[in-house]
């Protein structure tokens, strides 16, 4: 069985507080765009089995697929075994949520290959286990992602716009994004009412004004180079820009498609990965 795992971008992510147990409670709009890792299931006899075609991608329990593979087959109760064999096209370490798609089209896909009858709500429950942005990979496309991850709201779709990521030579990881984060030095918080509004509208000047990432001041004090590159965004013609995730992709979003591809060999520069893709 052959999946696509798509990436996601941030169109916000604001944290509104933090439970007793230190998780940070979240209000994200999350968007699916094109770009997806390739993740083919094999059947084997028993066991777990991963490989990927990135010598960098870990293949053992540390992969969050491989993770999957061991959750589902405990929940399920499932014996026969699996071989997942990753197609890596999405950066790692990136604030795309790399490892949770993979992790999600795992769960979804042997649900389906082995028929084991597990609901929409099951899987989730699952994946939440997993990584908070596992459930939105399971749903995909526009949504408010709230709670821990785990409150999902589908919205009007905002596919079809022109986006180009920009991947710095570097990770972030998620954890030291957040571990930096300070609640009480926030003043002010995202708009997502405003910000939905104009999505809904496809209204992008509204989007630029409303679009906001709150780990994004945490992340460029340590990696100053985001806040250059999102200055070079801009001048290329983006419509929005914003720092993806945990970072430390940023993403711009443009008019057309035109003035995207004119954007790539500028944004190239300082060893940065660009990509061009579309929100879905
Ligand atoms: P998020 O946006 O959900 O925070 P991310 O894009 O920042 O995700 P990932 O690409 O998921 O981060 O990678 C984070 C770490 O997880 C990396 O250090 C990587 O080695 C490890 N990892 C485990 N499984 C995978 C996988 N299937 N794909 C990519 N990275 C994985």
């Amino acid at each position: 069985m052959i999946l696509k795992a798509y990436a996601k971008i941030n169109l916000s992510l604001d944290i509104v507080g933090k439970r007793d147990d230190g998780y940070h409670l979240l209000e994200m709009i999350m968007q699916t765009v094109e770009l997806h890792d390739e993740v083919i299931l094999t059947e084997r006899t028993s066991g777990i089995s991963l490989s990927c075609d990135k010598a960098y991608v870990p293949v053992d329990e540390r992969n969050i697929a491989y993770k999957a593979a061991k959750l589902i087959m405990e929940a399920s109760g499932l014996t026969s075994g699996i071989h997942i064999h990753i197609n890596k096209n999405i950066p790692v370490a990136a604030g795309l949520a790399g490892g949770s798609t993979d992790a999600a089209a795992v769960l979804k896909g042997m649900n389906a290959m082995f028929s084991l009858g597990l609901s929409h709500e099951e899987l989730k429950a699952l994946g939440l286990k997993l990584g908070a942005d596992v459930p939105y990979c399971l749903e995909g496309g526009t949504a408010l992602c709230e709670g821990v991850g785990e409150r999902i709201t589908k919205l009007k779709s905002f596919g079809g716009h022109v986006v180009v990521l920009v991947k710095p030579p570097f990770g972030v990881s998620t954890k030291d994004a957040y571990g930096a984060f300070n609640l009480e030095k926030i003043k002010r918080h995202v708009e997502t009412e405003k910000l939905m509004d104009s999505l809904a509208k496809d209204d992008l000047n509204g989007v630029h004004y409303y679009s906001r990432n709150l780990l994004e001041n945490v992340v460029i004090q340590s990696y100053p180079v985001i806040k250059s590159i999102k200055q070079r965004v801009v001048k290329t013609g983006a419509r929005v820009t914003l720092m993806s995730g945990s970072g430390p992709t940023v993403y711009g979003i443009y008019e057309n498609k035109e003035t995207a591809v004119r954007a790539l060999d500028e944004l190239r520069k300082n060893g940065n990965e660009v990509i061009l893709t579309e929100t879905v």
